[in-house]
């Protein structure tokens, strides 16, 4: 047990009952970031409820010592999360772009065509499938927020509103049939029965079929300090050879894999059933396994130490805050995700340090930010109230914020990131724009 830290001696002291690893059930008794206790990140507060208490929960990571995965306790049923969402991918350019592209590569590394069939766990209000049916691929979303699945659903994109496990993947095949390619993108951190979840994935694949999956990667989370990715509504957080163990598990082979600069730092994982031979297994993966068990990823040590790295950077971001406040400088937030909140609420920044925030998702305009109560407005706010700075909640963002916002160097306003470290830069000239 590592106990060096005061915070993980009285954690563990506290402690009533204890935890156990949700995919191989070891004990969990050494903590990889403690965050205090914290709001639902997406559950933006309405005007009228913005003098109501709210529910926090502790927001605290911890690693297997026997699989390393790295996780969060369930303290909230994925119902409450994930029945009404408020995170529509289709308001990020540069994501649905990213689905495009990933669909131009799946149709032609698989052959996929009008006989094929595309089921897409987690599909949201259809940003990544509306490129399947452009090129005529049958496709099928398996979406359990009823709200951003009903925009899908009027694009044309047929759905399922339900959770996927072992179950609801044998009533989806009875009805559906088994799929040629299985995916999910920044779905299986947010699955808390893990083994439950895999097995279903695996039910929905036919014998020849590919699985293909996207999640952060511990690694980068790690070495980028990305610990505002920490949140109630991720589980899990894996690095690659974490991942290799849970899919074996199952009797699903990782036969590919790519590292992409998505969400700070993505897996792209490719797996098939373990008996299909046909899918050699590529040097990928053999690369990757090797660089990350050399990297220490197999050991407990290179997780401990995390927790000092993420306060400090808090000890910085303040420092920042504060001294900018005391010359009298206003601070907007451009950007209001999930990560934003968990950063905010972590640090104690509240409209003392930020004076607005700012989102293109219209479903936020006019609420508040849970937690830390930041009223939130369309993004020509900026151009009215010409802060001096404009801090980047979704630093994975920031070129493309610091593109659309460029406008704040006309009056010598300029951007900051809080992560991987607190920095402070330019506004982009970009001439041509005006
Ligand atoms: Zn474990």
């Amino acid at each position: 047990m590592d106990l060096s830290s005061p915070g993980a001696r009285e954690a563990a002291a506290a402690r009533i009952r204890p935890m156990h690893c949700r995919f191989c059930g070891g004990q969990l008794r050494t903590s990889f970031a403690d965050l205090g206790m914290s709001p639902l990140c997406e559950a933006f507060v309405p005007p009228d409820r913005a003098d109501e208490m709210e529910p926090f929960y502790p927001l605290h990571a911890y690693v297997c010592e026997g699989c390393f995965l790295v996780q969060l306790q369930e303290f909230v049923a994925p119902q409450n999360i994930f029945g009404e969402y408020a995170y529509f991918s289709s308001y990020s350019s540069s994501w649905v772009e990213h689905a495009r592209r990933y669909v131009e590569m799946a149709i032609e590394r698989f052959g996929l065509g009008e006989r094929s069939k595309v089921f897409e766990i987690a599909s949201n209000d259809g940003y990544l499938l509306q490129h399947f049916v452009a090129r005529g691929v049958p496709v099928l979303g398996i979406e359990p927020a009823a709200n951003v699945a009903a925009v899908a659903l009027a694009k044309g994109i047929p759905c399922e509103v339900r959770f996927l496990g072992a179950a609801t993947a044998e009533a989806i095949t009875a009805a559906h049939g088994q799929a040629d390619l299985v995916l999910g993108n920044n779905v299986l951190a947010h699955v808390p029965d893990l083994n439950d979840f895999v097995a279903g994935m695996k039910r929905l694949l036919a014998p020849h079929g590919v699985i293909t999956m996207e999640f952060p990667h511990l690694r980068r989370l790690m070495d980028g300090n990305q610990f505002d990715t920490i949140y109630h509504e991720h589980f899990s957080y894996f690095s690659f050879v974490t991942a290799e163990k849970v899919f074996a598990a199952h009797g699903l082979t990782l036969f590919d894999v790519e590292e992409l600069p998505t969400h700070g730092g993505s897996l792209r994982i490719y797996a098939r059933h373990a008996a299909n031979a046909a899918l050699p297994v590529g040097e990928r993966v053999g690369a990757l396994r090797q660089s990350e068990t050399n990297d220490g990823f197999l050991s407990i040590e290179r997780y401990s130490g995390f927790e000092e790295q993420i306060r400090e950077t808090k000890r910085k971001l303040l420092a920042f805050l504060i001294d900018a406040k005391r010359q009298g400088k206003r601070v907007a937030a451009y950007g209001a995700p999930g990560k934003g909140n968990t950063l905010l609420n972590y640090c104690g920044i509240r409209t003392d340090f930020v004076d607005f925030a700012v989102d293109a998702n219209p479903y936020k305009h006019g609420k508040f930010t849970p937690g830390t109560r930041i009223p939130i407005f369309a993004p020509e706010r900026i151009r009215e109230q010409r802060p001096d700075y404009v801090l980047i909640l979704p630093w994975n963002l920031r070129d493309e914020i610091a593109r659309v916002a460029s406008y704040v160097g006309e009056w010598g306003g300029r951007f900051v990131v809080p992560i991987p470290e607190v920095e402070v830069f330019d506004a982009p000239r970009i001439a041509a724009a005006r």
